[in-house]
């Protein structure tokens, strides 16, 4: 198997993306996640940049990565200026890691237009950078940006760019598509190009801007990249940077290509969770490999065959890579839809053909005024216990909530407050209240504020989203309305449902589902790994 060197520029080139921006500590987190899952260089940062950078490399010499190597990124130096009396030069040597990127011109109209000195000019501003950095690092990684581009234009100056940096000692010449415009074979032909000039190993480097980064950085690892810059989830500049989270399991079970361990490639999910997360995204559902939806089946007809042979409707184990393959519940299901989903819940359906037509009717009522359980999984989890054992779960009996909506003057904030009365399992009654930045928070305060005196584990659950839908539409603000609610913990996200001509209501019934859910979910696994711990004995 051949091998590839991961690098990986989230910190770097993916915090330069819109609404994205890492605190020092989140930079560590997840400098640690990368070096856990097996990427071999982490850039960090550009320290001659900002300060929180530069603590940044103080700390993360003393977290000590496993295995990653921690890269600093620069320019090379100012034209006119000696290396060594560089600032940003100096500022990446001061950063002391065992490996500095610095980026450099390779495209003739930048040197022209841009840098604005003598295409002789650059080349020397190419070897001495790099000259320079070679005593100070144990590897120099040229990435050429904009190669491709300059390639395309004047082949022979971009050659000769390289050539600079290979013969001041470059460690890795990483070849740049800096603006995202090239197609693969571009990428391939200018690949090709490269090795011919010069015996440096080379790496790749690409943007998103054509939705090609992925394809380019495998076209170029075919043509003999021995190393892949990206981000996780492609979050960078623009469009983005080439996503890892999608090269990694393309080369290596489509290609053979090593890039790190089958155990580690289960955890690519969860990489990919982790840095939305911390970025403050919203993961994107459909992304290949990892979305939520990549192995997901809706189609009766999809449902059965998978059912039979899941490479019938998917390309690779899902397991592989940390995801699962999912059926969809909807009005498209049949009675293979609900078999799988009763056994993926641990819900015996196959010996219990009455149970199996009651909750097929339930299902059809409910569909028919209005629910939707695709993205409600944990209320359809609800419902199925509910039909098979004659009673839905419970926690905690309603006695009566009163929601207040109040604006006092037109130019002040309304204000908003939710009282709630409940019965706890052991009799007790609560009473609580709560304001909120609307009614529904408000009340979703108020119910979290009385259930937490019982079940501590709610403060857990954070609502991730809330969506409201106007169902029908034939009677304007009176029409019956469904609210889907997103909520989560650290180990979980779980969608629920409710439908009400009221958005209180319908927003109430959610609310209640998700913390059931949540209940009913830490209860059942505590069951589940009990009954594991006593099988083991
Ligand atoms: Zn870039």
């Amino acid at each position: 198997m051949k091998r590839l060197q991961l690098y990986d520029t989230t910190l770097r080139d993916g915090s330069q993306a819109e609404d994205v921006s890492f605190t020092l500590d989140d930079k560590l987190r997840i400098t640690e996640r990368l070096d856990d899952f097996g990427i071999h260089y982490v850039e960090g940062g550009w320290p001659g940049s900002n300060p929180r950078d530069e603590e940044y490399f103080r700390a993360v010499k003393r977290s000590r990565p496993k295995h990653a190597k921690i890269a600093a990124f620069g320019s090379t130096r100012r034209a006119g200026v000696k290396a060594h009396e560089d600032r940003n030069l100096q500022a990446l040597v001061h950063a002391e890691t065992p490996v500095i990127t610095i980026v450099g011109k390779t495209w003739d109209l930048h040197v022209r237009d841009d840098l604005r000195i003598s295409l002789k000019a650059n080349l020397e501003v190419i070897h001495d950078s790099i000259h320079y950095l070679r005593k100070h690092a144990d590897e120099v990684i040229f990435d050429a940006e904009h190669f491709f581009d300059g390639f395309a234009a004047t082949p022979d100056y971009a050659l000769e760019c390289v050539r600079a940096a290979s013969d001041a000692g470059a460690t890795l010449l990483c070849l740049c598509d800096t603006r995202g415009g090239s197609l693969p074979t571009q990428v391939a032909a200018g690949v090709d190009a490269a090795r011919a000039a010069v015996p440096t190993p080379l790496g790749v480097h690409c943007h998103n801007d054509c939705e090609l980064a992925v394809a380019n950085s495998i076209a170029a690892v075919e043509h003999g990249c021995v190393h892949v810059q990206g981000t996780i989830n492609g979050v960078g500049e623009r469009c983005g940077n080439a996503n890892l989270v999608s090269i990694i399991p393309v080369l290596q079970l489509k290609r053979g290509i090593h890039c790190v361990s089958a155990a580690q490639l289960e955890r690519l999910a969860e990489v990919s969770r982790f840095v939305y997360e911390l970025a403050n995204l919203e993961p994107n559902k459909r992304q290949a490999f990892v979305g939520q939806s990549a192995f997901a089946h809706k189609g009766g007809l999809h449902v059965a065959a998978v059912q039979k042979n899941p490479e019938t409707y998917e390309h690779i184990d899902p397991a592989l890579v940390g995801n699962a393959q999912r059926v969809l519940v909807s009005d498209l299901s049949g009675r293979s839809n609900l078999l799988y989903k009763a056994a993926e819940y641990g819900v015996d359906l196959e010996s219990n053909k009455p149970a199996v037509q009651a909750l097929l009717q339930e299902l059809k009522d409910l569909e028919a005024r209005g629910f939707a359980f695709e993205g409600a999984e944990a209320s359809f989890e609800l419902l199925m216990q509910k039909v098979v054992h004659g009673d839905r779960v419970r926690h905690f009996k309603l006695i009566g909530f009163r929601v207040i909506d109040e604006k006092r003057k037109e130019d002040e904030p309304p204000i908003a407050e939710a009282t709630i009365m409940l019965e706890a399992p052991d009799g007790q009654i609560e009473h609580t209240a709560a304001q909120g930045n609307g009614p529904v928070n408000a009340l979703d305060g108020a119910l979290r504020k009385a259930l937490v005196k019982f079940y501590p584990e709610i403060q857990e659950v954070r609502l991730h989203d809330y969506k409201v839908r106007v169902l029908g539409g034939g009677e304007g603000t009176g029409a019956v309305v469904r609210v889907l609610i997103e909520s989560g913990d650290e180990h979980e996200r779980w969608g629920t449902v409710g439908v009400s001509p009221n958005v209180i209501e319908a927003s109430w019934q959610a609310l209640v589902d998700s913390m059931d859910y949540k209940l009913y979910k830490d209860r059942r696994g505590a069951r589940r790994r009990r009954t594991d711990a006593a099988t083991r004995g």
